[in-house]
């Protein structure tokens, strides 16, 4: 197989900053296609991935899974897209293909010997590693890569490829909408696109944030409502209350305190990550009848069916546009729950 050498932002190690390499790319296959990366956005999940919370991964990790860009190149047997196309791609890269998860379109949930793929810090179906978006050039089957609808910027989607889907797979799944009372927990990447898309689907929606410092925020976003968590009133005064309830958190949360926020036979969903296991009473369970979940992303299905939606809706992500040299600033940022409210690199400072 051949390669060509392109370059890239990588963390060297867990400890170390993300500093500029060169990493190989696979030249084009007969069902790849070659995509010039114009936009990058950074995920919570980046920091968590580059940092070895997440366990053991092969260094040098190049993060990057919420990757918009044009097609530059496409193999011989390509059909689904052809050169000059906004495209983007996600968290995962190839699957299986063949496992009743795969045939579903559900290739987030691979159970097949290959798993999913992910776009970066993964070993791919050809024996490489795989590294990420924060870089100028990836090379990706057909198979996994998005359309782009015109009406959305390609800076502003480019969080909708991981953000966007890990949001809007539990609101369709959980049914959010006209009738149903939705509550965001943190208002960060994912959390803002989760308000955008919850109100656009018909729900009434509330935001649960650690203060009321990004209140306007919520409320343009489109939010009925906001509390702050940081208030022990807000427990008492939303009791009962929600149908469903997305939690983005990235850190631990008393999940018991969340629980009691749903009425009877409501779902929680856990989408933050935290590294360490979460405990969660029996009681807080069975007395109401409530459901704790989870969601991981979606599949591609799935995903042009959000970006689509987000087309017609006229939706996008809130975003701050970053020089690849200021990605470690911004990680900071992240952690110190100042972004407003994404990040994405501009591929051509890389
Ligand atoms: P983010 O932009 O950093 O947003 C997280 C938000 O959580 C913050 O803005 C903050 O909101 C709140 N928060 C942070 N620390 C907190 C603390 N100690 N206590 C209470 N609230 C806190 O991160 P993100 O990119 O949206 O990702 C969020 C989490 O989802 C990460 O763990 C990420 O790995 C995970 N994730 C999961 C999936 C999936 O498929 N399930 C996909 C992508 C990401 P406020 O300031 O409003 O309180
Ligand atoms: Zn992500
Ligand atoms: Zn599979």
């Amino acid at each position: 197989m051949t390669h060509t050498t392109i370059p890239a932002y990588a963390a060297p190690s867990p400890a170390a900053p993300l500093e500029r390499i060169t990493v190989p790319r696979r030249s084009p296959g007969e069902h790849d296609v070659l995509i010039e990366i114009k936009y990058s956005g950074i995920c919570h999940s980046d920091i968590h991935t580059a940092r070895g919370e997440w366990g053991e991964r092969a260094f040098p990790v190049v993060p990057g899974h919420e990757i918009a860009g044009v097609v530059t190149a496409v193999g011989s047997g390509v059909t689904r897209h052809t050169v000059g196309d906004r495209v983007g791609v996600g968290c995962f890269v190839d699957s299986c293909r063949t496992c009743e998860n795969c045939l579903a379109g559900l290739q987030q949930y691979c159970t097949g010997e290959l798993g999913m793929v992910g776009t970066y810090a993964a070993t791919g179906r050809d024996g490489e590693l795989t590294y990420g978006g924060y870089s100028t050039h990836i090379v990706v089957d057909e198979n996994y890569v998005l359309r782009i609808p015109d009406g959305i910027p390609l800076d502003a989607a480019a969080p909708l490829l991981c953000a966007g889907i890990t949001v809007y797979s539990p609101l369709a799944h959980w049914q959010a909408g006209p009738g149903k009372k939705v509550a965001v927990v943190g208002l960060g990447g994912l959390g803002h696109l989760g308000v955008k898309i919850a109100r656009a689907m018909g729900a009434e929606v509330t935001v649960l944030s650690q203060s009321l410092r990004k209140k306007d925020d919520g409320l343009r976003l489109g939010a009925e409502h906001y509390h702050a968590t940081s208030d022990p009133a807000t427990f008492e005064a939303l009791a009962g209350t929600f149908d469903l309830i997305i939690n983005t958190v990235s850190a631990d949360l008393d999940l018991d305190a969340y629980l009691g926020l749903l009425r009877s036979g409501g779902t929680l969903v856990q989408l933050g990550a935290p590294e360490k296991p979460l405990p969660v009473s029996p009681f807080a369970l069975i007395t109401h009848r409530r459901s704790f979940a989870g969601s991981m992303i979606g599949g591609i299905p799935e995903t042009q069916e959000m970006l689509d939606f987000c087309a017609e809706h006229g939706l996008a992500a809130d975003i701050e546009l970053i020089r690849a040299d200021q990605i470690n600033e911004a990680y900071e940022r992240v952690l110190a729950s100042d972004v407003r409210y994404r990040f994405v690199i501009d591929a051509a400072t890389i």
